[in-house]
Protein backbone atom coordinates (compact mmCIF):
# COMPACT_ATOMS: atom_id res chain seq x y z
CA UNK A 1 0.00 0.00 0.00
CA UNK A 2 0.91 3.79 -0.53
CA UNK A 3 2.52 5.34 2.22
CA UNK A 4 0.46 8.64 2.21
CA UNK A 5 -3.24 6.58 1.31
CA UNK A 6 -5.70 8.26 3.85
CA UNK A 7 -7.22 4.72 4.54
CA UNK A 8 -7.44 3.04 7.45
CA UNK A 9 -8.30 -0.70 7.12
CA UNK A 10 -7.66 -1.78 10.81
CA UNK A 11 -9.92 0.38 12.75
CA UNK A 12 -9.12 1.25 16.04
CA UNK A 13 -8.25 -1.17 18.94
CA UNK A 14 -11.77 -0.96 20.47
CA UNK A 15 -13.73 -3.68 22.76
CA UNK A 16 -15.49 -5.86 20.65
CA UNK A 17 -19.02 -7.16 22.11
CA UNK A 18 -19.45 -9.86 24.74
CA UNK A 19 -20.05 -13.14 22.89
CA UNK A 20 -23.79 -14.02 21.15
CA UNK A 21 -25.29 -16.81 20.35
CA UNK A 22 -25.02 -15.56 16.73
CA UNK A 23 -21.25 -15.73 17.12
CA UNK A 24 -20.98 -19.28 17.73
CA UNK A 25 -21.21 -21.88 15.21
CA UNK A 26 -23.07 -25.55 16.32
CA UNK A 27 -20.11 -26.86 18.27
CA UNK A 28 -19.49 -23.32 19.51
CA UNK A 29 -22.77 -22.93 21.03
CA UNK A 30 -22.81 -26.74 22.26
CA UNK A 31 -19.46 -25.74 23.86
CA UNK A 32 -20.96 -22.47 25.23
CA UNK A 33 -23.56 -24.44 26.97
CA UNK A 34 -21.48 -27.19 28.06
CA UNK A 35 -19.58 -24.48 29.97
CA UNK A 36 -22.48 -23.19 31.63
CA UNK A 37 -23.13 -27.10 33.14
CA UNK A 38 -25.81 -27.65 30.96
CA UNK A 39 -26.36 -29.77 28.62
CA UNK A 40 -26.02 -29.63 25.07
CA UNK A 41 -29.67 -30.33 23.67
CA UNK A 42 -30.19 -26.31 25.43
CA UNK A 43 -28.19 -25.28 22.64
CA UNK A 44 -30.30 -26.72 20.18
CA UNK A 45 -33.04 -25.32 22.22
CA UNK A 46 -32.24 -21.90 22.45
CA UNK A 47 -31.00 -21.91 18.79
CA UNK A 48 -34.66 -22.89 17.73
CA UNK A 49 -36.08 -19.93 19.38
CA UNK A 50 -33.50 -17.23 18.16
CA UNK A 51 -33.39 -18.48 14.70
CA UNK A 52 -36.67 -20.13 13.91
CA UNK A 53 -39.12 -18.09 15.86
CA UNK A 54 -36.18 -14.57 15.91
CA UNK A 55 -37.01 -14.58 19.89
CA UNK A 56 -34.27 -13.42 22.04
CA UNK A 57 -35.62 -12.81 25.44
CA UNK A 58 -35.59 -15.76 26.92
CA UNK A 59 -38.28 -14.89 29.43
CA UNK A 60 -40.59 -16.07 26.46
CA UNK A 61 -38.94 -19.26 25.93
CA UNK A 62 -41.16 -21.28 28.28
CA UNK A 63 -40.20 -24.89 27.42
CA UNK A 64 -37.13 -23.96 29.58
CA UNK A 65 -37.07 -23.93 33.03
CA UNK A 66 -36.43 -21.00 34.70
CA UNK A 67 -33.42 -21.03 36.34
CA UNK A 68 -31.82 -22.24 32.93
CA UNK A 69 -33.76 -19.08 30.94
CA UNK A 70 -31.86 -16.78 32.67
CA UNK A 71 -28.08 -18.13 32.80
CA UNK A 72 -28.66 -18.68 28.92
CA UNK A 73 -29.96 -15.45 28.26
CA UNK A 74 -27.26 -13.71 30.29
CA UNK A 75 -24.62 -15.96 29.00
CA UNK A 76 -25.29 -16.12 25.09
CA UNK A 77 -28.07 -13.44 24.08
CA UNK A 78 -26.75 -10.05 25.55
CA UNK A 79 -28.57 -7.27 24.08
CA UNK A 80 -26.54 -5.79 21.16
CA UNK A 81 -28.49 -4.04 19.37
CA UNK A 82 -30.74 -1.64 21.33
CA UNK A 83 -32.78 0.59 18.86
CA UNK A 84 -32.64 4.65 20.21
CA UNK A 85 -34.43 5.97 17.02
CA UNK A 86 -36.68 4.89 13.77
CA UNK A 87 -37.70 6.79 11.19
CA UNK A 88 -40.16 6.26 8.27
CA UNK A 89 -40.95 7.41 5.01
CA UNK A 90 -42.64 6.45 1.88
CA UNK A 91 -45.82 5.81 3.97
CA UNK A 92 -44.23 3.57 6.24
CA UNK A 93 -42.42 1.21 3.48
CA UNK A 94 -39.05 2.51 4.05
CA UNK A 95 -37.68 2.31 7.72
CA UNK A 96 -34.58 3.50 9.42
CA UNK A 97 -33.18 2.13 12.78
CA UNK A 98 -30.40 4.19 14.59
CA UNK A 99 -29.40 1.63 16.76
CA UNK A 100 -26.64 1.62 19.88
CA UNK A 101 -24.11 -1.14 20.61
CA UNK A 102 -23.53 -2.21 23.70
CA UNK A 103 -20.48 0.23 24.26
CA UNK A 104 -22.60 3.06 22.86
CA UNK A 105 -21.37 2.73 19.19
CA UNK A 106 -24.21 3.79 16.70
CA UNK A 107 -25.09 2.78 13.81
CA UNK A 108 -27.94 2.79 11.48
CA UNK A 109 -30.47 -0.25 9.89
CA UNK A 110 -32.77 0.82 6.94
CA UNK A 111 -35.70 -1.77 6.39
CA UNK A 112 -38.05 -1.43 3.05
CA UNK A 113 -40.81 -2.95 1.86
CA UNK A 114 -42.10 -4.00 -1.52
CA UNK A 115 -45.00 -5.90 -3.31
CA UNK A 116 -43.10 -8.54 -3.93
CA UNK A 117 -40.10 -8.71 -1.22
CA UNK A 118 -39.17 -6.88 2.08
CA UNK A 119 -35.43 -6.42 2.21
CA UNK A 120 -33.13 -5.31 5.01
CA UNK A 121 -29.91 -3.12 4.44
CA UNK A 122 -27.20 -4.02 7.02
CA UNK A 123 -24.18 -2.15 8.30
CA UNK A 124 -20.99 -4.33 8.79
CA UNK A 125 -19.04 -1.50 10.49
CA UNK A 126 -19.90 1.26 12.72
CA UNK A 127 -18.39 4.39 10.17
CA UNK A 128 -15.70 3.37 7.12
CA UNK A 129 -12.45 3.95 6.45
CA UNK A 130 -12.63 4.04 2.59
CA UNK A 131 -13.00 7.62 2.57
CA UNK A 132 -15.16 8.40 -0.66
CA UNK A 133 -15.94 11.46 -0.97
CA UNK A 134 -19.43 11.22 -1.77
CA UNK A 135 -20.72 8.90 0.54
CA UNK A 136 -21.87 10.61 4.43
CA UNK A 137 -20.65 7.66 6.26
CA UNK A 138 -17.27 8.02 4.75
CA UNK A 139 -16.49 11.18 5.89
CA UNK A 140 -16.72 10.20 9.49
CA UNK A 141 -14.05 7.64 8.85
CA UNK A 142 -14.48 4.18 11.32
CA UNK A 143 -14.73 3.87 14.65
CA UNK A 144 -15.07 -0.62 14.67
CA UNK A 145 -15.98 -3.22 13.08
CA UNK A 146 -19.27 -4.72 13.87
CA UNK A 147 -19.26 -8.43 15.74
CA UNK A 148 -21.17 -11.23 13.86
CA UNK A 149 -23.50 -10.82 16.65
CA UNK A 150 -24.18 -7.38 16.01
CA UNK A 151 -24.43 -7.99 12.50
CA UNK A 152 -27.45 -11.05 12.65
CA UNK A 153 -29.46 -8.71 15.25
CA UNK A 154 -30.12 -6.44 12.89
CA UNK A 155 -31.29 -9.28 10.55
CA UNK A 156 -32.90 -11.07 13.24
CA UNK A 157 -34.59 -7.90 15.18
CA UNK A 158 -35.77 -6.37 11.21
CA UNK A 159 -36.93 -10.55 10.38
CA UNK A 160 -39.38 -10.39 13.51
CA UNK A 161 -40.45 -7.04 12.31
CA UNK A 162 -41.46 -8.00 9.27
CA UNK A 163 -43.64 -11.17 10.57
CA UNK A 164 -45.25 -9.33 12.90
CA UNK A 165 -46.51 -6.88 10.07
CA UNK A 166 -44.59 -3.39 10.18
CA UNK A 167 -44.49 -3.10 6.48
CA UNK A 168 -48.40 -4.14 6.61
CA UNK A 169 -48.74 -7.29 6.14
CA UNK A 170 -47.57 -9.88 7.96
CA UNK A 171 -44.48 -10.97 5.54
CA UNK A 172 -41.25 -12.72 5.62
CA UNK A 173 -37.91 -11.09 5.36
CA UNK A 174 -36.49 -11.89 2.06
CA UNK A 175 -33.33 -10.14 1.14
CA UNK A 176 -30.47 -8.68 3.35
CA UNK A 177 -27.90 -6.49 1.59
CA UNK A 178 -24.94 -5.57 3.11
CA UNK A 179 -25.34 -1.87 2.02
CA UNK A 180 -25.19 -0.12 4.93
CA UNK A 181 -22.20 1.56 6.75
CA UNK A 182 -19.36 0.66 6.45
CA UNK A 183 -17.40 -2.02 4.18
CA UNK A 184 -18.52 -5.69 4.80
CA UNK A 185 -15.06 -6.94 2.98
CA UNK A 186 -12.88 -4.76 5.46
CA UNK A 187 -14.42 -6.84 8.06
CA UNK A 188 -14.15 -10.52 6.41
CA UNK A 189 -14.17 -12.85 9.04
CA UNK A 190 -17.15 -11.70 10.72
CA UNK A 191 -19.41 -10.92 7.97
CA UNK A 192 -18.76 -14.19 6.31
CA UNK A 193 -19.79 -15.90 9.62
CA UNK A 194 -22.65 -13.74 9.57
CA UNK A 195 -23.92 -14.65 5.56
CA UNK A 196 -23.85 -18.26 7.18
CA UNK A 197 -25.91 -17.11 10.17
CA UNK A 198 -28.50 -15.36 8.00
CA UNK A 199 -28.29 -17.88 5.28
CA UNK A 200 -28.11 -21.42 6.82
CA UNK A 201 -31.44 -23.20 7.85
CA UNK A 202 -32.80 -23.04 11.54
CA UNK A 203 -31.86 -24.04 14.01
CA UNK A 204 -28.39 -22.78 12.36
CA UNK A 205 -29.50 -19.84 10.73
CA UNK A 206 -32.41 -17.34 9.88
CA UNK A 207 -32.89 -19.58 6.59
CA UNK A 208 -32.85 -16.29 3.95
CA UNK A 209 -31.95 -18.07 0.39
CA UNK A 210 -28.51 -16.92 -0.35
CA UNK A 211 -29.99 -15.74 -3.45
CA UNK A 212 -31.96 -12.37 -1.28
CA UNK A 213 -28.06 -11.89 -0.06
CA UNK A 214 -25.94 -9.14 -1.64
CA UNK A 215 -22.24 -8.28 -0.27
CA UNK A 216 -21.38 -4.98 -1.94
CA UNK A 217 -18.23 -3.86 -1.92
CA UNK A 218 -15.72 -0.77 -2.77
CA UNK A 219 -12.87 -4.19 -4.37
CA UNK A 220 -10.82 -5.29 -1.89
CA UNK A 221 -9.44 -7.86 -4.22
CA UNK A 222 -8.11 -10.52 -2.19
CA UNK A 223 -10.89 -10.24 -0.12
CA UNK A 224 -13.04 -10.67 -3.38
CA UNK A 225 -10.65 -13.76 -4.44
CA UNK A 226 -10.87 -15.08 -0.52
CA UNK A 227 -14.86 -14.51 -0.90
CA UNK A 228 -14.91 -16.51 -3.95
CA UNK A 229 -13.50 -19.79 -2.45
CA UNK A 230 -16.47 -19.69 0.34
CA UNK A 231 -18.86 -21.77 -1.30
CA UNK A 232 -21.32 -19.05 -0.75
CA UNK A 233 -23.59 -18.30 -3.63
CA UNK A 234 -24.36 -14.47 -2.73
CA UNK A 235 -24.35 -11.55 -5.19
CA UNK A 236 -21.37 -9.92 -5.36
CA UNK A 237 -21.90 -6.16 -5.96
CA UNK A 238 -18.81 -3.78 -6.70
CA UNK A 239 -18.85 -0.10 -6.13
CA UNK A 240 -17.23 1.10 -9.44
CA UNK A 241 -18.50 4.15 -9.83
CA UNK A 242 -16.34 5.18 -13.20
CA UNK A 243 -14.84 2.72 -15.38
CA UNK A 244 -11.31 5.08 -15.52
CA UNK A 245 -8.83 4.68 -12.99
CA UNK A 246 -8.16 8.37 -12.86
CA UNK A 247 -11.36 9.48 -12.01
CA UNK A 248 -11.67 6.52 -9.70
CA UNK A 249 -8.23 7.00 -7.28
CA UNK A 250 -10.42 9.98 -6.23
CA UNK A 251 -13.95 9.11 -6.19
CA UNK A 252 -12.90 4.70 -4.55
CA UNK A 253 -9.63 6.43 -2.81
CA UNK A 254 -9.08 2.70 -2.60
CA UNK A 255 -8.10 2.44 -6.60
CA UNK A 256 -5.05 3.46 -5.79
CA UNK A 257 -4.47 0.10 -4.54
CA UNK A 258 -6.48 -2.09 -6.71
CA UNK A 259 -7.17 -1.14 -10.28
CA UNK A 260 -10.22 -1.00 -12.64
CA UNK A 261 -8.92 -3.84 -14.19
CA UNK A 262 -8.32 -5.87 -11.34
CA UNK A 263 -11.30 -5.66 -9.73
CA UNK A 264 -13.09 -6.81 -12.78
CA UNK A 265 -10.79 -9.15 -12.96
CA UNK A 266 -11.74 -10.69 -9.39
CA UNK A 267 -15.53 -10.01 -9.94
CA UNK A 268 -15.36 -11.97 -13.15
CA UNK A 269 -13.84 -15.01 -11.00
CA UNK A 270 -16.75 -14.71 -8.48
CA UNK A 271 -19.33 -15.03 -11.10
CA UNK A 272 -18.02 -18.08 -13.09
CA UNK A 273 -17.29 -20.13 -9.39
CA UNK A 274 -20.66 -18.90 -8.03
CA UNK A 275 -22.81 -18.28 -11.14
CA UNK A 276 -23.69 -15.65 -9.75
CA UNK A 277 -23.88 -12.44 -12.09
CA UNK A 278 -22.19 -9.14 -10.10
CA UNK A 279 -23.74 -5.72 -9.64
CA UNK A 280 -21.96 -2.97 -11.02
CA UNK A 281 -22.86 -0.11 -8.50
CA UNK A 282 -22.68 3.53 -10.51
CA UNK A 283 -23.79 6.78 -8.28
CA UNK A 284 -24.17 9.14 -11.05
CA UNK A 285 -23.05 12.38 -10.24
CA UNK A 286 -23.94 15.57 -12.26
CA UNK A 287 -20.68 16.76 -14.74
CA UNK A 288 -18.44 14.14 -12.87
CA UNK A 289 -18.95 10.57 -13.93
CA UNK A 290 -22.20 11.21 -15.86
CA UNK A 291 -20.34 11.86 -19.49
CA UNK A 292 -21.72 9.36 -22.33
CA UNK A 293 -18.12 8.76 -23.16
CA UNK A 294 -17.64 6.89 -19.73
CA UNK A 295 -21.01 5.18 -20.25
CA UNK A 296 -19.49 3.84 -23.50
CA UNK A 297 -16.61 2.81 -22.19
CA UNK A 298 -18.04 1.22 -19.16
CA UNK A 299 -20.04 -0.93 -21.67
CA UNK A 300 -17.51 -2.16 -23.18
CA UNK A 301 -14.91 -2.70 -20.47
CA UNK A 302 -17.99 -4.82 -18.32
CA UNK A 303 -18.81 -7.12 -21.50
CA UNK A 304 -15.25 -7.25 -22.03
CA UNK A 305 -14.60 -8.47 -18.22
CA UNK A 306 -17.32 -9.99 -17.43
CA UNK A 307 -19.54 -10.50 -20.54
CA UNK A 308 -22.74 -9.22 -20.71
CA UNK A 309 -24.41 -12.50 -18.97
CA UNK A 310 -22.70 -12.28 -15.85
CA UNK A 311 -23.32 -9.06 -14.95
CA UNK A 312 -25.85 -5.74 -14.27
CA UNK A 313 -25.23 -2.21 -13.84
CA UNK A 314 -27.31 -0.52 -11.21
CA UNK A 315 -27.02 3.40 -11.79
CA UNK A 316 -27.87 5.15 -8.46
CA UNK A 317 -29.06 8.34 -8.64
CA UNK A 318 -26.47 10.85 -6.65
CA UNK A 319 -28.13 10.92 -3.05
CA UNK A 320 -27.41 14.55 -1.17
CA UNK A 321 -24.81 14.48 1.77
CA UNK A 322 -24.21 17.41 4.13
CA UNK A 323 -21.17 19.51 3.25
CA UNK A 324 -21.21 18.37 -0.91
CA UNK A 325 -21.67 20.60 -3.45
CA UNK A 326 -22.23 17.29 -5.63
CA UNK A 327 -25.74 16.87 -7.23
CA UNK A 328 -27.44 14.23 -8.79
CA UNK A 329 -27.40 14.54 -12.77
CA UNK A 330 -30.22 15.37 -15.22
CA UNK A 331 -32.69 13.26 -16.33
CA UNK A 332 -31.97 13.19 -19.61
CA UNK A 333 -28.36 12.67 -18.90
CA UNK A 334 -29.21 9.85 -17.01
CA UNK A 335 -31.67 8.25 -19.61
CA UNK A 336 -28.44 8.84 -22.56
CA UNK A 337 -26.02 6.98 -19.98
CA UNK A 338 -28.78 4.09 -19.20
CA UNK A 339 -28.84 3.96 -23.36
CA UNK A 340 -25.16 3.94 -23.58
CA UNK A 341 -24.62 0.88 -21.10
CA UNK A 342 -27.85 -0.92 -22.91
CA UNK A 343 -26.17 -0.44 -26.07
CA UNK A 344 -23.15 -2.59 -25.09
CA UNK A 345 -25.55 -5.33 -24.05
CA UNK A 346 -25.41 -4.54 -20.59
CA UNK A 347 -27.84 -5.09 -18.38
CA UNK A 348 -28.46 -1.52 -16.47
CA UNK A 349 -31.16 0.09 -14.15
CA UNK A 350 -32.00 2.63 -12.08
CA UNK A 351 -32.07 2.14 -8.20
CA UNK A 352 -35.69 3.59 -6.65
CA UNK A 353 -33.93 6.21 -4.18
CA UNK A 354 -35.97 5.29 -1.14
CA UNK A 355 -35.69 7.06 1.91
CA UNK A 356 -33.65 10.49 0.81
CA UNK A 357 -35.93 12.70 3.56
CA UNK A 358 -35.34 10.48 6.51
CA UNK A 359 -30.94 10.09 5.27
CA UNK A 360 -31.55 6.84 5.04
CA UNK A 361 -30.73 6.51 0.96
CA UNK A 362 -27.48 4.92 -0.30
CA UNK A 363 -24.27 6.61 1.02
CA UNK A 364 -26.77 8.79 3.60
CA UNK A 365 -26.20 7.19 6.72
CA UNK A 366 -24.27 8.85 9.40
CA UNK A 367 -25.84 7.74 12.56
CA UNK A 368 -25.79 11.26 13.94
CA UNK A 369 -29.09 11.54 14.19
N1 LIG B 1 -18.68 -0.05 1.39
C1 LIG B 1 -19.54 -0.84 0.54
C2 LIG B 1 -20.94 -0.86 1.07
C3 LIG B 1 -21.68 0.45 0.95
S1 LIG B 1 -22.99 0.12 -0.14
C4 LIG B 1 -19.48 -0.31 -0.88
O1 LIG B 1 -18.94 0.76 -1.07
O2 LIG B 1 -19.91 -1.02 -1.79
C5 LIG B 1 -23.61 1.63 -0.47
C6 LIG B 1 -23.58 1.97 -1.94
O3 LIG B 1 -24.03 3.31 -2.03
C7 LIG B 1 -22.17 1.95 -2.52
O4 LIG B 1 -22.19 1.61 -3.87
C8 LIG B 1 -21.78 3.40 -2.36
O5 LIG B 1 -20.72 3.77 -3.19
C9 LIG B 1 -23.08 4.06 -2.71
N2 LIG B 1 -23.13 5.46 -2.25
C10 LIG B 1 -22.38 6.04 -1.31
N3 LIG B 1 -22.71 7.33 -1.17
C11 LIG B 1 -23.71 7.56 -2.04
C12 LIG B 1 -24.48 8.72 -2.35
N4 LIG B 1 -24.29 9.86 -1.73
N5 LIG B 1 -25.44 8.58 -3.31
C13 LIG B 1 -25.63 7.41 -3.93
N6 LIG B 1 -24.94 6.30 -3.67
C14 LIG B 1 -23.98 6.38 -2.74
Amino acid sequence: MTGSLPLVFEPPKRAMPPTHLADLDPAGRRAAVTDLGLPTFRADQLARHYYGRFEADTAAMTDLPAAVRERLGAALLPALVTPVTELSCDDGATRKTLWAGYDGTRAESVLMGYPDRATVCVSSQAGCGMACPFCATGQGGLRRNLSTGEIVEQVRQAAAAVRDGVLGEPARLSNVVFMGMGEPLANYRRVVDAVRRITEPAPDGLGISARGVTVSTVGLVPAIERLTGEGLAVTLAVSLHTPDDELRDTLVPVNTRWKVAEVLTAARRYADVTGRRVSIEYALIRDVNDHPWRADLLGKLLAKHLTTRLVHVNLIPLNPTPGSEWDASPRPVQDEFVRRVQAAGVACTVRDTRGREIAAACGQLAADS
